[in-house]
């Protein structure tokens, strides 16, 4: 029997893959490859946090294949021409791989598969990364429903999503495997300057290091969820977000051990329900991608194409650099700058921030994410981005904006998040963390703060800023 290729690409992970099971059935000895495709149409380039993360995800996926004695082949450029030839060169007769969510990576699979069908060797594409296969979840009348509770009640009438399967048994490598390109020629991680030293300290990656934090968290971090995910001090969220990422865990695994936790009575149903609800936002960004390819670019509600957006490169440079003088705006910012994360909730106050108090495009915002985060998700990053602008399907109507001052007094109460993050800060007592404008001299001069000098004053005011938005967007409802 002829050995079977395994392209993997965001499905870094050995156990619940199913195209690796694929592959395996039958007792074929498999070749593993991972193309690093930047060459073909429409794919969006990763941005620096997502590379450093792959480096290191490969690394850890090398080693796991290794122990199997399947050597990973890297190979860089047109994922078509490259996946043939390597099809080739280990005398494979099938390829198997996971499906991603965009057009332009449906598009390269399209291309791919009828590659290898005129080279004689059948491509087989499967479900991996979802609980549901885009296209699977819809209206009555066939369409994608349009509100993520439309979306839940649809999913929820269908199938339950499969249970996670094992490492397939008998797992076996080709005897001589074709050369790769050594990872380090990549150039993936930074080296001057050295900007990831936070992130490094930050995360391990790999499919091990998903399992542990899956089992950190249903450990102690599930329970009380519900409650404890909106306070980003506190430390009730599961941080897998870069490891659903790059599939070095699937959200089968993920949904099936917060189950049986909840089944078990370890944690209550409400707060594996109020889980199990956040990974169906995952879903549903990921079935609004399918249906919208360019959801990174343009206003699902087209109305906002006449918002009078600002461009203000100097403002935008302020905001990335976390020095609006609103502390939990700069936390977030620094937090993302540091390690790579933002927790939701501050994702959605600094997303309001710049796309309601300073009218910059989202997608300014949007693209600062896809470089610096490193769970940055072609279909939550935009789709969130667009529900934060008010600009997407389902989205936070635009007129609530958020109070940046209100949202750090009622999540980040006693300051800690801020002063974790704004060290500038972390003497001011509490009332004043985060409006430190407010406070008097003394007590400012006590917590060693000079406004304007150690930390800034807000770049703008609040209310006035909340009016200039409501104005901006009564320009768009009157078509002004
Ligand atoms: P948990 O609360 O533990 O949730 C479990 C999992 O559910 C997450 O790992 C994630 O996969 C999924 N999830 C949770 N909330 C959401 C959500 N609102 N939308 C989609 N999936 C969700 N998430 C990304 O994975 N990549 C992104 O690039 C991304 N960009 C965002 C940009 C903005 C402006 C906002 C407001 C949100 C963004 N999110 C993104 C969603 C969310 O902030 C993160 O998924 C979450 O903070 C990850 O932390 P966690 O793993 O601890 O989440």
């Amino acid at each position: 029997m002829r050995p079977a290729l395994v392209w993997f690409r965001s499905d870094l992970r050995l156990a619940d893959n199913p195209a690796l099971i694929a592959a395996a059935r039958e007792g074929r000895q498999i070749g593993a490859l991972f193309v690093w495709d930047e060459d073909s149409p429409g794919i969006r380039p990763l941005g620096g946090a997502a590379r450093w993360w792959l480096a290191h995800s490969l690394r850890a996926l090398a080693a796991d294949l290794g122990r199997f004695d399947i050597p990973l082949i890297l190979r860089r450029g047109p994922a078509a021409k490259i996946v043939t030839e390597v099809a080739e060169e280990t005398g494979s007769d099938l390829v198997a791989f996971n499906a991603r969510s965009g057009a332009a990576e449906a598009e390269v699979d399209r291309t791919v598969a009828s590659a290898l069908e005129q080279a004689g060797c059948t491509a087989r594409r499967f479900n991996g990364a979802l609980l549901h296969a885009p296209g699977t979840v819809h209206t009555a009348a066939g369409g994608l429903p349009r509100t993520f509770s439309a979306f839940r009640r649809a999913a929820q009438k269908l199938e339950p999503p499969r249970q996670p399967k094992p490492i397939p048994a008998g797992l076996l490598g080709i005897d001589t495997p074709p050369k790769g390109d050594l990872l380090e020629t990549w150039g993936l991680e930074p080296v001057a300057p050295d900007w990831a030293s936070g992130i490094r300290a930050a995360w391990q990656c790999g499919e091990a290091a998903a399992q542990a934090r899956l089992a950190a968290f249903l450990d102690d971090g599930l329970n009380g969820y519900a409650e404890g995910r909106d306070s980003p001090a506190a430390a009730r969220v599961s941080r897998l977000s870069p490891h659903l990422r790059w599939g070095e865990i699937s959200p089968h695994q993920v949904l099936a051990s917060a189950r049986h936790a909840a089944q078990t009575g370890s944690v209550s149903h409400a707060d594996a329900d109020k889980f199990e609800a956040e990974l169906y936002w995952r879903e549903f960004a990921h079935h609004v991608l399918a249906a919208e390819p360019d959801l990174a670019q343009r206003n699902l509600q087209t109305a906002f194409d006449a918002f009078p957006w600002r461009e203000c490169i100097g403002e935008l440079k302020v905001w990335r650099a976390g020095r609006t003088g609103y502390p939990l705006v700069d936390a977030g910012m620094r937090e993302l700058w540091q390690t790579g994360w933002m927790h939701n909730r501050v994702r959605m106050v600094v997303g309001s921030f710049l796309a309601k108090h300073l009218l910059i495009p989202w997608q300014e915002g949007e693209s600062w994410f896809w470089d610096t985060l490193v769970d940055a998700d072609p279909a939550s990053n935009p789709c969130s981005w667009q529900w934060v602008a008010g600009t997407g399907v389902d989205a936070a109507p635009y007129f609530r904006i958020f109070n940046p001052v209100l949202q750090g007094e009622k999540f980040d109460p006693d300051g800690t998040y801020v002063r974790a993050f704004v060290p500038e800060l972390a003497k001011l007592p509490a009332p004043f963390i985060h409006r430190p404008w407010t406070a008097d001299a003394a007590t400012l001069a006590r917590a060693g703060v000079r406004l304007g000098i150690t930390y800034p004053k807000p770049i703008i005011a609040h209310d006035a800023a909340r009016d200039r938005a409501l104005r901006a967007f009564a320009h768009i409802k009157s078509g002004a």
